[in-house]
């Protein structure tokens, strides 16, 4: 499966002389979103392989990944666990739209709090789960493992080989190391930290074979899921400018990046920079929720 690339107009652009396409791997699935659907693939290629039934993840509330899980699962035939963080959710999960529609979707949920979400690898707490739900295949948080590393690296085609820069959010390292691994030798990968701390650095560079990438760790605006009416503004303006929709916890971070990056010229005259559009977008809603409780502008959709 190749998804499209979409050349960006914009005035930056065309002041600075770069040129910036956005791999839209958003447009891949309308419910196994962007780089999810790259990480799941293989996985539940192995799940069947091991004769299983019965898929288990975890996430948060608004996690792109447990909606992923939840639909991919049910196109394949698996029944589906969340282990979910936070336990007030129990109550209160049918007025969250990402929970609402992975229930509707097929998948359970166990509700943690959050200190049992820190010790959830543990080998005593997957062993419970396992006296709880019987055999499962396990998917880590965010999906990263060597299978999903595998199937990220299908994102860079033979057709991308013309830039010069590519471009990725970076949450758990997952994706970035994919496309670290499948780069041509000519190119460079940035990684933009969703994440506050550059712990990640150290992460993905045990799962790459190579050096042509850089994690840049300014734009995290606060850290996971903080956003500022700056950053909003920003999302809201590019929609209106390129008619794309970017999420506030990944893309729409990276592309701020990149965005200042480009305006303090960190690119030569004439660089061909390709970004991943990752998805993303079945956040909003629940982001807009959030906004709208801070008393923040919201995001268009
Ligand atoms: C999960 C996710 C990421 C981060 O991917 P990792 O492989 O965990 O680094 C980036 N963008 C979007 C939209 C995501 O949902």
């Amino acid at each position: 499966m190749q998804s499209i690339n979409q050349l960006i107009e914009h005035p930056l652009l065309v002041e600075k002389q770069v040129t910036l396409v956005l791999k839209r791997e958003d447009l891949l699935h309308p419910f196994i979103s962007g780089n999810k659907y790259r990480k799941l693939k293989y996985n539940l290629w192995a799940a069947k392989a091991e004769n299983q039934h019965t898929i288990l993840t975890f996430g948060g509330a608004y996690s792109n990944h447990i909606a992923a899980t939840a639909y991919a699962a049910k196109e394949k035939g698996f029944k589906a666990i969340g282990v979910i963080r936070g336990e007030e959710l129990e109550n209160s999960w049918q007025t969250n739209n990402t929970l609402k529609k992975a229930y509707d979707d097929g998948m359970r949920f166990k509700f943690i709090s959050r200190s049992d979400y820190r010790e959830k690898e543990s080998a005593e707490f997957i062993e419970a789960l396992r006296k709880e739900y019987g055999n499962f295949y396990l998917v880590p948080e965010g999906g990263t493992n060597s299978l999903a590393i595998k199937g990220c690296e299908e994102i860079i085609t033979k057709e991308d080989k013309e830039f010069d820069v590519v471009c990725s959010s970076v949450g758990t390292g997952g994706t970035v190391a994919g496309l670290i691994k499948s780069s041509f030798v000519h190119q460079k990968v940035f990684g933009f930290s969703a994440l506050k701390g550059d712990f990640l650095r150290n992460e993905i560079e045990q799962l790459v074979d190579n050096e042509r990438w850089q994690l840049v760790t300014n734009y995290h605006f606060g850290g996971y899921a903080k956003t500022s009416k700056e950053l909003i503004e920003f999302i809201n303006l590019f929609k209106d400018i390129t008619s794309i929709s970017l999420d506030p916890i990944y893309t729409g971070k990276m592309i701020f990046g990149l965005f200042d990056m480009i305006k303090h010229d960190t690119f030569a005259v004439g660089t061909k920079i390709m970004a991943i559009h990752t998805g993303g977008l079945q956040g909003i809603a629940g982001m807009n929720s959030v906004l709208k409780k801070k008393n923040l502008p919201l995001l268009n959709i």
